[in-house]
């Protein structure tokens, strides 16, 4: 089984039939699960929208979206809506046999909402301020993901977690990825995204232990940073192998898989 994320920039390029044209090659002889990203997305949505998105910085570093009501309802449309339902769509023009569904969908993703979040100011001081409509994923309910793969179908998942009072909730693409890989007990996860993969100072690194993975992700810029943590999350969950990997060559995944491109994480 492999988790493929397909990441926002890659999906706005239009899905590149190379990279569709692997995944219906693949999916012949693995079990495969497709979260999506999209938050690139949701922003210019929001904005057209007349709701310019507020982004704030975590303590630890992490840069992400202030998700209010009107935010996530937005986030919910653009995500489960639009991209869920494109991707799908192109997914079986090529003959992959797609199944779209968002992390709602029969509880597979459950998440408990921040409270309170803690962010960093430009001179980084702490302020706490409410929580909003972000959770962290704490209960993966893969069943429905697994009779979908049993059947031959495609799993395409959209970022939304149910919160424990049944609303919805914003949580990280990545991370999402991760945790469903960790649930279904996945050989490996890819990332694929718009570079080379972990650039430490301008050059790529091939390969990565979880440990030093964790200590180089202070250095990593904000987007891979995200995927660097949910890379070593999955590896904490049982995921052997995560591979973070550009969308944008010739069979993407397959080279990914057999370590000729990106950067692969190992416990
Ligand atoms: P996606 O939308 O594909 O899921 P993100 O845009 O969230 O991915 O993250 C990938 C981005 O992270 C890259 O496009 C790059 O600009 C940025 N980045 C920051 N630091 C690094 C780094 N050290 N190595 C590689 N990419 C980095
Ligand atoms: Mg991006």
């Amino acid at each position: 089984m492999i988790v493929l994320k397909i990441g926002g920039d890659i999906l706005e390029e239009g899905l590149n039939p190379t990279l569709v044209a692997d995944i219906k090659e693949l999916a012949k002889v693995e079990q495969l699960v497709i979260v999506h990203g999209g938050g690139d997305e949701v922003t210019e949505t929001a904005e057209k929208l007349g709701k310019p998105q507020k982004f704030i910085v975590s303590p630890s570093g992490i840069r992400s979206r202030y998700t209010d009501k009107e935010t996530v309802m937005i986030y919910s449309m653009v995500m489960a809506g639009k991209i869920n339902k494109e991707t799908v769509a192109f997914l079986l023009s090529k003959g992959v046999p797609a199944f779209g569904l968002s992390g709602v969908d029969g509880t597979l993703l459950r998440a408990e909402r921040k409270k309170r979040l803690i962010v960093a100011d430009e001179r980084g001081r702490k302020r706490i301020i409410d929580g909003g409509f972000t959770g962290k994923i704490d209960q993966v309910n893969t069943d429905a993901v697994q009779l979908l793969v049993k059947k031959g179908y495609v799993p395409v998942v959209a970022p939304i977690a149910l919160g424990k009072e049944f609303e919805l909730l914003n949580v990280d693409s990545d991370r999402a990825a991760a945790n469903i890989a960790g649930a279904l007990g996945a050989e490996k996860i890819v990332f694929l995204t718009d570079v080379p993969g972990v650039l430490v100072n301008k050059r790529l690194t091939r390969k990565l232990s979880a440990t030093e993975a964790e200590e180089i992700r202070p250095k990593i810029g904000p987007g891979m940073d995200k995927k660097v943590l949910a890379s070593t999350e999955a590896i904490k969950m049982g995921v052997k192998e995560a591979i973070i990997a550009p969308g944008n060559v010739k069979n993407p995944v397959t080279q990914a898989i057999n370590h000729r491109s990106g950067t692969v994480i190992t416990p």
